[in-house]
């Protein structure tokens, strides 16, 4: 426990938190009642839904959903005799009964999950089971934590009162000190009713009024403890107002400061390289393509500085318009870096553009960290001397030793996996130079804007003709031999296979020692008549090389690889792609490893292996709620079954993920948004902008005095990101 906890911390004085939980609350980032008054629910429970398990027969017939809370009696999974197959049955029981729940799909995912003795409630349409009883069958579900002795609240009473029950987030952490959802509704009650005096309204009232939005105040204890769904909505709309509008407060302040930029460079000499490139290449470029790459042509003809996003699914060919608006740059004289997440994607990315660039004069080089040192400083010199027209790298490129002669265009390829600073060195290395960021993420065109100030987006909505979708397939760990059968048939047939593995930073030695053994056994014991190669970020970069060149050239039949392949690897000839322990990875993940195959003319497979156990094993180890986890896993797993389109895997992941996750804000230099959703509030956020950018031209420094609360406001939480989000 921290000094800071024990002496100051204002928490530890809430009736019920004491320094302990004070402590376990500091660790989470709550350390003021400020803080805790702004932790949000995660959900609601309505209880105007809920019945007593007593009553639920006379809801059989009604077919409408209802809730029920109960304590878990009995878990027990049965073999059904007529279906052949496994079924879990969960018991609840409240003084009026006992119910159950039942799960025949995904069995694996759910036993376990629950414990007898704790608190659920549940939701769903009553069925009747065989008998004639009442039954739930896959309900949605919550745990409430406490149990239903527990004198407050009292579970029963609850019921009749017709209001609404928030729900907390807690972790492992948390709830080793007691603060589950129900502590947390305990404490915010208590800060609620006595401590609303720390919150002070911050917009002017006028303002407030015309937009018809509610008292801070109000709208804080409303969001906790609404009477009702209006109630509920209006606190919402406040708050995810307050969020939005110091958004787009940032955003204005910004732009104050960047009034007098430097002017841009207009590149005004059309490329004939270009135009002999695209005549010499083995495919017509898409109309998609051909749209994008004359909006960036236009836009680099522009004596302002070109700032803009190309967005485009995984294998949708951003490269190639990449390489198009790179040769512009060269022939009107400039430098171009060209900024990739890994090496070996650097590497992929150098030899690609050497290869199609054959026979032209245009240099490209290569720069990524471990190069052996007369090397480098050859590269450094072609660099500062301009005799490099194409710098292509990793982050390397933004170290100081890196001087330009004349850097003109910057791109930055899967721009998402850089955070706003490595972007912005890089284009510092130029005399405001041209910006191409591109990313396979689908970005609504209105939050690019939000997110990225002015960045102009192109997007390449069509994929090349030849492709076909991967066909994707989940397996077990038991099943695994049979998909290695799989791998076998296709290698014989000429093609080539990934077999992906998992690294998880907390224990990368371990995994990585994992990983070895596991190759050196697909080697000797499964695949002994093929060659593979093995592939991992911590090995040396030029053996990183050679391992991929061998891949490329067919040498070797199968790759197993961590990660490090995840995003960019083009080798158009491999048409299957293993995911091992698939639950561990991110949907954003996966979908990017798919992407590694389906590259070319021919079928590709995508398989999913599920190692369901895994969660299990952990819940053991560290005794952590792993529900939320499970069940997230799950739905991704079930999504890349279902589609390949990156649009509705994006708008999945958001939904899992939360979008401060999904868009990186963190990364961005953008606060982080606790309840409002950048594409779900569009409406609200379009209001919020046009307030904002009007306070601002109204009050560039916020020195009116209706305007001092907006200011120490924005003071207090936002000061330290106006540099990070000055640039795009
Ligand atoms: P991404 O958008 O994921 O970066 P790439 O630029 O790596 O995709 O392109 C994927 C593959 O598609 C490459 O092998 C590339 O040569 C090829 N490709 C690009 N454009 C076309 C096209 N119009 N027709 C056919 N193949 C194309
Ligand atoms: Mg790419």
């Amino acid at each position: 426990m921290t000094k800071s906890t024990e002496t100051s911390n204002p928490l530890q004085f809430i009736k019920g938190i004491g320094p302990k939980r004070a402590a376990a609350l500091e660790a989470h980032g709550i350390t003021t009642l400020y803080d805790l008054l702004y932790y949000f629910p995660r959900g609601y429970l309505d209880r105007s839904t809920i019945v007593r398990i007593g009553d639920l027969s006379h809801h059989l017939h009604i077919k409408e959903q209802v809730t029920i809370i109960g304590e878990v009696a009995r878990i027990e999974v049965r073999r059904s005799r007529r279906a052949n197959r496994l079924m879990l049955f969960v018991t609840l029981k409240d003084d009026s009964g006992y119910v159950t729940c039942v799960w025949f799909e995904g069995v694996q995912w759910y036993q376990d999950l629950f414990e007898v003795g704790e608190v659920l409630a549940c939701s769903a349409f009553p069925s009747e089971d065989k008998y004639g009883r009442a039954q739930f069958v896959h309900p949605d579900f919550d745990r409430l934590g406490g149990t239903l002795e527990e004198d407050e609240p009292d579970w029963g009473k609850l019921v009749n009162t017709g209001a609404i029950i928030p729900k907390y987030r807690s972790t492992a952490e948390l709830q080793k000190v007691g603060l589950d959802s129900r502590r947390f509704r305990r404490t915010l009650r208590e800060a609620v009713s006595h401590r609303l005096d720390v919150i002070k309204e911050i917009l002017p009232n006028d303002l407030r009024e015309q937009l018809g939005l509610l008292e801070l105040r109000a709208a804080i204890k409303n969001i906790h403890f609404p009477e009702s769904g209006s109630e509920l909505a209006a606190a919402q709309r406040r708050l995810k107002f307050d969020e939005l509008f110091f958004l787009q407060l940032m955003l204005a302040i910004r732009k104050q400061l960047h009034k007098n930029e430097l002017p841009g460079i207009p590149f005004n000499q059309e490329s004939t390289l270009a135009r002999r490139l695209v005549d010499s290449l083995p495919f017509e470029l898409t109309t998609a393509q051909r749209k994008v790459i004359r909006e960036i042509a236009d836009d680099m003809k522009m004596p302002k500085a070109m700032n803009r996003l190309l967005q485009g699914d995984v294998g949708s060919g951003k490269t190639i318009v990449a390489l198009l608006a790179m040769l512009i740059a060269a022939e009107n004289g400039y430098q171009v870096a060209f900024m990739a997440p890994t090496e070996i994607l650097a590497e992929q990315h150098a030899r690609t553009l050497s290869s199609l660039l054959n026979g032209m004069t245009v240099a490209v080089r290569l720069l990524i960290g471990g190069q052996r040192r007369k090397l480098r400083t050859d590269i450094l010199e072609d660099i500062r001397q301009g005799g490099a027209n194409i710098v292509v790298g990793t982050h390397a490129l933004i170290e100081e030793q890196v001087e330009f002669a004349k850097l003109g265009l910057v791109v930055i390829d899967e721009q998402h996996r850089f955070g706003v600073m490595q972007r912005s060195e890089l284009r510092q290395k130029g005399s405001n130079p041209d910006v191409l960021v591109m990313t396979a993420t689908p970005i609504p065109r209105s939050l690019a804007l939000t997110l990225y100030g002015d960045l102009d987006v192109s997007v390449i909505d069509e994929m090349p003709l030849n492709r076909r979708p991967v066909k994707t397939a989940l397996r077990s760990e038991k099943q695994k031999s049979k998909v290695f059968d799989f791998v076998k048939e296709e290698v014989k047939r000429g093609r080539q296979a990934y077999i992906v593995f998992p690294l998880i930073e907390e224990s990368e030695k371990v995994d990585l020692k994992a990983a070895t053994i596991e190759f050196e056994k697909l080697q000797k014991d499964v695949f002994p008549e093929f060659r593979l190669g093995l592939l991992h970020g911590k090995m040396k970069s030029e053996l990183k090389e050679e391992t991929m060149q061998k891949f490329k050239s067919g040498t070797y039949q199968i790759l197993v690889s961590t990660t490090v392949i995840e995003v960019g690897i083009d080798i158009p000839n491999a048409t299957v792609m293993i995911i091992e322990d698939a639950e561990r990875f991110g949907l954003a993940q996966l979908h990017q490893l798919r992407g590694r195959v389906g590259r070319g003319g021919d079928q590709s497979y995508c398989i999913l292996i599920a190692n369901y156990e895994w969660f299990d094993r952990r819940r053991k180890k560290d005794g952590s709620d792993v529900l939320d986890e499970k069940l997230s896993a799950k739905k991704r797993l079930d999504t890349m079954i279902e589609t390949t389109d990156g649009f509705k895997i994006a708008e999945v992941d958001l939904e899992i993920r939360g979008p401060g996750e999904f868009f990186g804000t963190k990364q961005s230099g953008l606060p982080q948004l606790k309840i409002a959703n950048l594409v779900r509030d569009g409406e609200i956020l379009v209001l919020a902008r046009k307030e904002a950018f009007s306070v601002v031209e109204e009050d560039p420094h916020l020195r009116l005095a209706k305007h001092e609360p907006i200011r120490k406001h924005f003071v207090t939480h936002f000061k330290h990101l106006i540099d990070l989000a000055s640039i795009g």
